[in-house]
């Protein structure tokens, strides 16, 4: 098959693209290389992850409509998995239009030019932001009165109802995968995780917002980019035309102050701390119900908290990599 990654620079779109390079597919990137975290970052993915592939990635941004049109044309890919986007919840009013851009319209692009060009498998990121601070034990997605807190999550959920309404009666099939807290080598400098790991190894300070009571349903990269190929290869059996959304989750989620402690315990040195006051825009807790995925695939995501932070503390560990940490924090908006 021949597959087309938007964000192929990126976290989860390296590891995807790279995933489905090795399972024998043809794989093409799209990246813009933005700053929103260190670009050189995104270079060494390609080197490390895309280029042993020989997977070519087209440098340019999803909101020009017309190089989009035109490289889709190209191509001509049975799937598109449109991952880039403006991710984070953090970014000040005052940036909100990277959100706007890079969410909005570059979604809307990218959409437009797979059903015009009759791309067969449309998938593309949502996230567990469209929930807000559901009170529910579980999210599911059959959960009709969600709200998003945040303008990205606002965005994502903007992206869920958009979708359908392109591909009705086209002869493309769409599926939005609402990821939860994604984690792993080659991972996003922006995340708590992240931070954590680089603070535990070069003995830095990690600033804490709010007292870690907050609870995330990690999942580990692998798990996510195993979880999109099943669900891409099961779209196939849906009809023409046809819309859905799947959470990808690890269904059990942990503090703050858990990921702490499992961190601190693969450290030699104690972890410096600051604390700052939460950011409104985090939500309180997230946890995935993950029977709709396990109906359509069969599996559901199985690294433990544990082991996927040793495999990434590795990672980060080696001296190529190690050296590059803390300015990749501080490229970060
Ligand atoms: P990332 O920032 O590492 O990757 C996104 C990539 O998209 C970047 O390389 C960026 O340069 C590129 N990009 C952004 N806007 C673009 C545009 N207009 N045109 C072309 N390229 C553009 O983020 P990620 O963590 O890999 O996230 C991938 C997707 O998954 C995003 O849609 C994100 O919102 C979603 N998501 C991620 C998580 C997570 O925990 N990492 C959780 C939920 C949802």
């Amino acid at each position: 098959m021949r597959y087309l990654v938007t964000g192929a620079a990126g976290f989860i779109g390296s590891n995807l693209a790279a995933r489905l390079a090795a399972l024998g597919h043809e794989v093409v990137g799209i990246d813009s290389f933005n700053t929103y975290y260190s670009p050189e970052l995104k270079l060494l993915r390609k080197k490390n992850l895309l280029d042993p592939h020989g997977i070519n990635v087209h440098e340019f941004d999803l909101c020009d409509l017309n190089r989009t049109s035109q490289v889709v044309r190209d191509i001509k890919p049975d799937s598109i998995f449109h991952l880039a986007a403006q991710p984070g919840v953090r970014i000040p009013l005052g940036s909100s239009n990277l959100y706007v851009q890079n969410n909005l319209v570059a979604h809307a692009n990218i959409l437009q030019t797979a059903v015009e060009c009759e791309v067969p498998n449309f998938l593309y990121a949502s996230s567990s932001s469209v929930y807000g601070n559901s009170t529910a034990d579980t999210f599911s997605e059959n959960d009709n009165s969600i709200q998003p807190i945040s303008i990205y999550g606002a965005t994502k959920l903007a992206n869920e109802i958009l979708t359908p309404a392109f591909v009705k009666r086209s002869n493309t099939r769409a599926r939005g995968l609402r990821f939860f807290t994604v984690y792993g080598p080659w991972g996003r400098p922006d995340m708590a995780y992240f931070r954590l790991i680089e603070a535990a190894i070069n003995g830095t300070n990690f600033t804490k917002f709010g007292g870690g009571e907050i609870k995330r349903d990690f999942t580990f990269v692998d798990d996510i980019t195993s979880m999109i190929e099943s669900l891409n290869r099961q779209l196939n059996e849906t009809p023409k035309g046809h819309s859905d959304v799947v959470n990808i989750g690890g269904g059990k989620p942990y503090s703050l102050n858990d990921l702490i402690e499992i961190i601190t315990t693969k450290s030699d040195s104690k972890l410096n701390m600051k604390v700052q006051e939460s950011n409104p825009n985090d939500t309180k807790y997230t946890s995935a119900n993950v029977e709709k995925l396990i109906s359509l695939v069969g599996e559901k995501p199985e690294v433990d908290l544990n082991s996927g932070v040793s495999r990434t503390f590795a990672w980060a560990s080696q001296p190529e990599v190690k050296q590059h940490l803390l300015e990749w924090i501080k490229s970060t908006i």
